[in-house]
């Protein structure tokens, strides 16, 4: 199949989430299956070291009635895979991807109408026709709708299929009205059903109702979707799209994430106990300011400091757990000021056992993957989450709240004790202080009175696998279905 993956961020050039672990990681597995795979993204000014050197070639492309952009595709490669990075520099070329350190861009929906429409338009300029347009979240939703309206009776893609990925239903660009008639939306789609929300323009919204198929990225996330708690206010759309959403696990980069070989580490390892993960928590003790004391119970989270992952409620279950048991917290975030304050706050109270990094930090995060006994991610909700797979390989019993991907890829250690065998981890499900600290204080009493189990939590954790491949070839089955089925027509199509 040709398939054209259109990807605002992809892992190893622009990163700013789990899209562009996807974005890297899905198109490799399906070029290693024997598809032909293209990346299309934008060509930012952080990544002109790269594309600049790329040959190039420029064309046009019509947004609106109004207004035709000259773009330039400058042809390059990542890892083995072509990458067309869309270059027009009165999108791209400033500091920042969807922001300027502050404030969105206000031009955000034209912007990303660029980078969706010029990748249709590179694929008749190439005459590379393709099977699937893949587009990921928000930034190229409209990939589907384009199709639908604007090339509705173009032979080009007369067999193309569209499928739209949701990686984080949360962000879905509501915006002004205004913006219909600049990003060639039609007036007619500016309806409850479709593109308008309580006064807004919802790009994502509407775009749902012109995508062949919908997938996100995990069966869990996939099912929550579609229910008024976990739907993002948006949940009768996942309720009638086109055919059901279906939800495919991410998987993970083992060749990135990996103990027995991670160069990030002070040692590598291949099981919990043979002696390196135990440096690499004396490591990151002495890294991190930490007293060091191999026994004592090493906590860990990394993470974006926004609501979506529950650190509201995880201050004052760490306030308690400084106050009043014996455990250390080693945590990686950016994000949210006023979160920052409250953790430097803790941190001050407790400085050698209590430590808070403020920052992006790759290689620390991978050590305080292999230093930690264990890993918090009480997240309100979770589409994937990428770092409770890590911790399972790297030997760190995840603690997650029962939501989204998290659900499927933790198995929690039942009350009664009796699924040693698959029990990777542990899991609670209100989101309150109250449910998270219990479930934290019955795992601290596994690792305090029961080593046994606590390593064969850590063995069970560390064998289990989450392959790309083996999400690939669901991708795969996917797109098959979808080119054997008739397109979607929208109702009020022209
Ligand atoms: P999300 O996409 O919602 O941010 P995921 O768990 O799916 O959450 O993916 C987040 C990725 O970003 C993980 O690879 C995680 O390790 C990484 N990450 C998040 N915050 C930091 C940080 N401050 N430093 C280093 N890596 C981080």
């Amino acid at each position: 199949m040709r398939i054209l993956f259109i990807a605002s961020e992809v892992e190893g050039l622009v990163k700013t989430g789990g899209l562009a672990d996807v974005a890297y990681a899905l198109p490799k597995e399906l070029q290693k299956l024997g598809h032909d795979v293209r990346i299309v993204m934008p060509a930012y000014r952080s990544l002109n070291d790269i594309w600049v050197q790329w040959p190039k070639r420029q064309f046009s492309t019509k947004i609106s009635h109004f207004k035709t952009e000259t773009v330039e595709a400058c042809y390059g490669a990542h890892e083995g895979i072509p990458v067309i990075a869309i270059d027009h520099p009165a999108s791209f070329d400033r500091n920042g991807i969807y922001d300027d350190g502050q404030n969105a861009f206000y031009d955000n929906p034209y912007r990303f109408t660029v980078l969706t429409k010029a990748a249709l338009d590179w694929c008749k300029l190439e005459e590379w026709r393709p099977d699937i347009v893949h587009a990921n979240d928000w930034q190229s939703s409209l990939a589907g709708f384009f199709l639908n309206e604007h090339y509705r009776y173009d032979p080009f893609f007369s067999d193309t299929r569209s499928v739209l990925s949701i990686h984080n239903g949360a962000y879905q660009m509501h915006c002004d009205p205004n913006w219909l008639a600049q990003i060639g939306i039609d007036q007619r789609f500016y309806n409850p059903t479709d593109f308008e929300d309580n006064g807004h323009l919802n790009l994502l919204k509407g775009a749902l109702g012109f995508a062949d198929g919908v997938t996100t990225v995990s069966p869990g996330y996939a099912a929550e979707l579609t229910t008024p708690i976990g739907g993002h206010g948006i949940d009768f759309k996942f309720r009638n799209l086109n055919r059901p959403i279906v939800g495919i696990l991410n998987g993970c980069d083992y060749d990135q994430w990996n103990p027995e070989t991670d160069p990030w580490l002070l040692a590598q390892f291949t099981t919990a106990d043979d002696g390196g993960k135990a440096r690499c928590k004396l490591g990151l003790q002495r890294e991190m300011g930490l007293t060091i004391d191999a026994k004592v119970p090493l906590l860990a989270t990394i993470c974006r400091l926004v609501d979506q992952k529950g650190i509201t409620y995880l201050i004052p279950v760490f306030k308690e757990l400084m106050a009043q048991h014996n455990c250390q917290v080693a945590m990686l975030g950016s994000g949210d000021p006023l979160l920052v304050a409250q953790l430097e706050e803790i941190q001050q109270a407790y400085p050698d056992r209590f430590r808070f990094v403020n920052g992006y930090d790759a290689g620390l995060s991978h050590r305080i993957e292999a230093g930690s006994d264990a890993f918090l991610m009480p997240s309100i909700f979770e589409p994937c989450g990428l770092n409770q797979i890590y911790s399972l390989r790297y030997g760190t019993v995840p603690l997650v709240r029962e939501v989204g991907g998290l659900q499927d890829s933790v198995c929690r250690l039942s009350n009664s004790e009796r699924n040693l065998k698959s029990a990777t981890g542990f899991m609670f499900t209100d989101m309150t202080e109250t449910a998270l600290l219990a479930e934290t204080l019955r795992m601290l009493k596994v690792y305090e009175h029961k080593q046994t189990q606590w390593k064969a939590i850590q063995r069970n954790g560390m064998a289990k696998r989450f392959s790309w491949k083996k999400s690939a070839c669901q991708y795969e089955a996917f797109y098959r279905l979808l080119l054997d089925s008739p397109k979607a027509v929208h109702p009020l199509a022209s």
